[in-house]
């Protein structure tokens, strides 16, 4: 469940900010991507390079953290499956209040509506930035990565690709939908003979 290694750092120590609003403390530095930063197509690559230009400001409600975040997004198009990769830049701006988190409902039972807005700094003084650039970050992924915007992907039939061939396509019938015209050729066939008679 927890990655020690990789959560420190993302952690911010930020015992010199407590009590000197205005103070600030840069953290620009890179470091390798936690797990989790990615939907299934696309993300993040653990232990690929995060990027860090952050700034840890402190004001009288808590901390500050501001700046940008950039990482290589790398996956597949959604389409024709082709590997896609490019840059992704987030902009940061999150609050972690002084205030420890309300524990009016005993520990950890409903993590729904303090979680997503408000964060805090820790017990031990320091911030973790990592649940916040995964936030941001993750919603930053396309839901359906393409590789350009108009990948006229695979055949549905064959998995042809079909922008070596817009014209491709196939002429063979399903199995079922041939037996259905073989038996409207039959149709036909003896409606014919029947006007043959009848005249
Ligand atoms: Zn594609
Ligand atoms: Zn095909």
């Amino acid at each position: 469940m927890k990655h020690p290694q990789q959560e420190n750092l993302l952690h911010v120590d930020v015992k010199e900010l407590k009590g000197h609003p205005g103070a600030q403390q840069t953290l620009s530095t890179t470091v390798e991507a936690p797990a989790g930063f990615g939907t299934v197509l696309v993300g993040i690559a653990e232990h690929s390079e995060l990027n860090l230009d952050l700034r840890a400001e402190s004001v009288h409600e808590g901390v500050l953290l501001t700046g940008t975040a950039s990482a290589e997004v790398n996956g597949q198009c959604g389409r024709c499956l082709d590997p896609i990769s490019y840059p992704l830049t987030v902009d940061v701006m999150q609050l972690y209040s002084w205030e420890p988190p309300e524990q009016s409902s005993t520990a950890q039972s409903g993590p729904e509506e303090d979680d997503e807005e408000t964060r805090h700094v820790t017990e031990q003084l320091s911030i973790d930035a990592e649940p916040v650039l995964r936030d941001l970050m993750v919603s930053a992924l396309p839901f359906q990565p393409v590789c350009r915007a108009d990948c006229p992907g695979l055949c549905s039939q064959c998995g042809f690709r079909m922008e070596e061939d817009p014209s491709h396509a196939h002429e063979q019938l399903d199995p079922r939908w041939a037996t259905l015209a073989g038996l409207a050729d039959q149709l036909n066939e003896s409606d014919e003979d029947g006007a043959a008679a009848s005249s």
